[in-house]
């Protein structure tokens, strides 16, 4: 007998049915595993995700075995912590930011997440819906896609040049990759600088345009400092709030992850300033942007891992500090050698320096995702189809320099070898 459909009044999310096809890191393994099953043996460079690949450091373990001992004895045990994070972490995180960053951040506006991709994402939902939000194009994926999904654009537009709604702040060699403020009124800026995928790092000069828009309008910018780590020219800006006025509509999102390997140990946070004004909102009143986040990362989540946590405190010890050094030194040289071998054979590149991200031009104006393919069957090296961040990135390719330096260089070496141009 025919089994009988029962019709439901629930409905899925429409927002989510605009999505475009899959999320991009997703569709690149596809690609490749497709590639993988019909050339079994054939060694594979993936030099296309940004994952880390070195273990954890000394200082970093020896603290989380220390927080898997408190757990395993009665006396030490303990539960649930506090939603917005262990308070010696955000401790220390705030002195972190006064003594490398000379910026000033109250202990109760940091908040400890499972990592920044969670908090970029999840952020906007403090926002109303009918904000207009602007992304440096191209961006991290996560920022179009989440205000997507929660309903602040419209459809995805045939031409492929984005979604109807977002405002894309175009970034491209002749801006050095660092966009103008918006020519209308936008309420949501999403800035990340280094800047994945572009590798571009933002000047003081540059954010101050940025904030002083941002005051103006009343806008809320929304810094994604995951990268900040590897700025090694002390020049350049590691956190917004070192630019003056920035506390009263800036954001910051940051992570453990790409300094300190914490990729799949899972630990961000987020700085929420209770200066912070919005068009409906100032310091003081019951609602303000920094109440709500409480509100929701009280209501919505239960906490960062206590060992992942105990982790985060050892990396930010100076021995700790310092070992997170020799890895971000490690992948920088990786990234030299792959500069140096990508110009030698004619590329135009851009990034890697102060950023572990390659941001390289398509030989003969290739379409990204042709030249992705060519990488793949020629030198079998995975890189990341540059049109997958944004409209602007077509013509483009992203190089990750997260790897082990012997798969960097059998990458280069396949693609001096094999790659036909
Ligand atoms: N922000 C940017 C710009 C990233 O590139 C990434 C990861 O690739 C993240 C955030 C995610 O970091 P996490 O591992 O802390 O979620």
């Amino acid at each position: 007998m025919a089994e009988q459909t029962v019709a439901t009044g629930a409905r899925l999310n429409p927002h989510y049915r605009k999505l475009a096809a899959g999320y991009l890191f997703p569709q690149i393994k596809k690609r490749v595993n497709a590639f993988a099953a019909g050339h079994e043996g054939t060694r594979i460079i993936r030099l296309g995700i940004g994952d880390t690949a070195l273990p954890l450091t000394a200082t970093v373990i020896e603290h989380m075995h220390k927080g898997i001992d408190k757990l395993a004895d009665q006396k030490t045990y303990t539960g649930y912590g506090d939603e917005q994070g262990n308070t010696a972490l955000r401790e220390e995180l705030a002195k972190y930011y006064w003594k490398t960053r000379f910026v000033n951040v109250e202990k109760e506006e940091i908040f400890i997440s499972d990592g920044a991709k969670c908090d970029s994402g999840n952020i906007q939902s403090i926002f109303d819906v009918k904000n207009v939000v602007a992304v440096q194009d191209p961006a991290y994926p996560v920022y179009v896609d989440t205000n997507v999904a929660s309903g602040r654009s419209g459809g995805f537009s045939i031409d492929l040049s984005g979604y109807s709604g977002i405002v894309y702040m175009p970034c491209n060699a002749s801006n050095g990759f660092f966009p103008s403020v918006p020519e209308q009124h936008v309420d949501l800026i999403y800035i990340c600088s280094p800047n994945n995928p572009t590798g571009a790092v933002a000047t003081d000069e540059q954010l101050k345009r940025f904030v002083d828009y941002a005051r103006a309008e009343k806008a809320v910018i929304l810094f994604d400092s995951a990268y900040s780590m590897y700025i090694g020219d002390n020049w350049l800006p590691k956190s917004i709030y070192g630019i003056p006025g920035a506390r009263e509509c800036a954001i910051e999102i940051s992570s453990f992850s790409k300094w300190a390997g914490f990729t799949g140990v899972r630990l961000g946070w987020s700085i929420v300033p209770k200066a912070l004004i919005t068009a409906d909102s100032k310091p003081g009143d019951a609602h303000t942007a920094w109440s709500m986040w409480s509100r929701r990362q009280t209501t919505f989540f239960n906490g960062a891992s206590s060992i992942a946590q105990a982790g985060g405190i050892g990396a930010l010890t100076d021995k700790g500090l310092m070992e997170s050094q020799g890895l971000i030194d490690y992948y920088m040289e990786n990234a030299k050698i792959l500069r140096d071998c990508f110009r030698r054979l004619g590329f135009v590149v851009y990034g890697g320096k102060n950023s572990p991200f390659l941001w390289v031009m398509t030989p003969n104006s290739m379409k990204s995702w042709d030249f992705f393919d060519k990488m793949l069957n020629e030198p079998h090296v995975v890189i990341t189809p540059g049109s997958g961040f944004g409209p602007s990135g077509e013509g483009y390719f992203r190089v990750s320099a997260f790897a082990l330096r012997e798969d960097i260089l059998a990458g280069v070496e396949s693609i001096k070898s094999n790659l036909k141009l």
